[in-house]
């Protein structure tokens, strides 16, 4: 490969699905990897849009945005993208939480956000696979889980499909940049001449960033999830997330309380969140530990035993089922939360599609969003919020 209108760094769900949407509009695409498509964060996530933790504003305008590209993706890509409204549940444990749950269910109400509150009887009948720690629960219908590497994977056929070329272990080496402006990249295949690069690199892309010259914020947060062997009797396609134990790091939280966190719970930010595939296999987790390093993406054996023990302190049956793996990742944030798109406002063919942090698989909408951008076309969303660019302002300002 020796030119192309874009070359794009990064094969996890973001640059997937840019090459996806360019390639379709026409342009000549090559995106690089360097260990593998979904080696990132996209094969390491719950792979969930879970309601129950949304509230109003551009955040749930993202998350609704992807749920309807999903009701039609799996047509568009010819793929079974596993997508499922499974619904999930917010997990209480302590009456003193119900006042502020209600408060958070008139909010998020307001913004279009559908849940029910499941009473202790109900929940019994309706969920026996939940142990005696669980005293109630929300239940959040529209809520999602798919397979955030199969939309990977077929984004990629449809985009090579499309003219698009993949180099799943090419990384890019090196950005050239003269008289202000990209003209390639430096890969382990060779040069690359191009007058745009896309910075898809996820937690990597500060380092990417810094091959072009250009400051790119990422805060980097490693997560654990724990695989299961398959458990098909068990039935339950998601259970929900506990969030408020750790809402506020403290018993006297939000929530109005909850059990104390074990202090290994506490030290590797384990949540219990609990989701089953369509094969059967249960990924429990997760842990959340900042400041990360992406040198240090190895196993914890101490965060997974944390995961563990929270785990089967609400699923108690969960003790008896078989371990077949665990995957980490880093979840790549910016600093205000919002994800970064669009081009560098210094260097010029330099576009950023980063920070995406713990929601990049319900933000897959994205990706559509840049390439309309860049293509000239409006946006569903308007991109304005999300530009890169208002991060190099900031940096001015500082
Ligand atoms: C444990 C965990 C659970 C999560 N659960 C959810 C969830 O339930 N729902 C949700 O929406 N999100 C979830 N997330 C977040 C989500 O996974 C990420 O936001 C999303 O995958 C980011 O995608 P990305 O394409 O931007 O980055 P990534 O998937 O990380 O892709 C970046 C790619 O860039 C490549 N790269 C880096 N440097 C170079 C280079 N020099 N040359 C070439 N390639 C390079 C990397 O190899 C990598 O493949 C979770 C994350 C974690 C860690």
């Amino acid at each position: 490969v020796r030119a192309a209108d874009y070359v794009i760094i990064g094969g996890g769900i973001t640059g997937a699905g840019l090459a996806y949407h360019l390639a379709a509009d026409g342009a000549d695409v090559v995106l690089l990897d360097r260990r593998g498509i979904c080696s990132g964060a996209t094969g390491a996530t719950h792979t969930q849009i879970g309601m129950h933790n949304r509230m109003p504003g551009i955040q749930l305008d993202l998350a609704f945005y992807t749920i309807r590209i999903l009701e039609t993706l799996g047509a568009e890509l010819d793929c079974d993208l596993e997508v499922n409204r499974t619904g999930n549940l917010m997990l209480l444990e302590h009456e003193a939480a119900f006042g502020w749950v209600e408060g958070r269910r008139e909010t998020q109400r307001r913004a279009g956000i559908v849940s029910e509150f499941i009473p202790l009887a109900e929940l019994r009948r309706r969920e026996p696979w939940l142990g005696p720690r669980v005293i109630a629960a929300v239940l959040y219908p529209q809520s999602i889980r798919m397979n955030s590497m199969r939309i990977c994977h077929a984004y990629l056929k449809a985009a090579a499909g499309r003219g698009a070329r993949i180099l799943a272990t090419a990384p890019a080496t090196a950005i050239r940049v003269e008289g202000g402006r990209v003209t390639g990249v430096e890969t382990a295949e060779g040069f690359i001449s191009a007058r745009n690069v896309v910075n898809a690199a996820g937690a990597w892309a500060a380092e990417v960033g810094a091959m072009a010259g250009v400051s790119v914020p990422i805060r980097l947060n490693k997560g654990h999830v724990v695989v299961t062997e398959r458990v098909p009797e068990v039935g339950v396609k998601m259970k929900g997330e506990v969030i408020l134990h750790d809402e506020a790091g403290s018993p006297t939280g939000p929530g109005g309380g909850s059990s104390p966190a074990s202090e290994a719970e506490v030290r590797y930010g384990v949540k219990f969140v609990f989701t089953q595939t369509d094969h059967g296999n249960c990924l429990i987790g997760r842990s959340g530990e900042e400041p990360s390093d992406t040198a240090r993406r190895g196993v914890d054996r101490r965060a997974v035993a944390a995961i563990l023990s929270r785990a089967t302190s609400f699923m108690p049956w969960l003790a008896g089922v078989r371990c077949i793996r665990t995957f980490t990742g880093f979840r790549p944030y910016s600093p205000d939360g919002l994800p970064m798109l669009g081009p560098s406002s210094r260097v010029e063919g330099f576009i950023v599609a980063a920070g995406h942090g713990d929601k990049g698989v319900g933000w897959l909408c994205t990706s559509k969003i840049l390439a309309d951008h860049l293509t000239g076309r409006r946006p569903e969303i308007p991109i304005d919020p999300f530009l890169f660019s208002r991060m190099e302002a900031r940096s001015i300002e500082q």
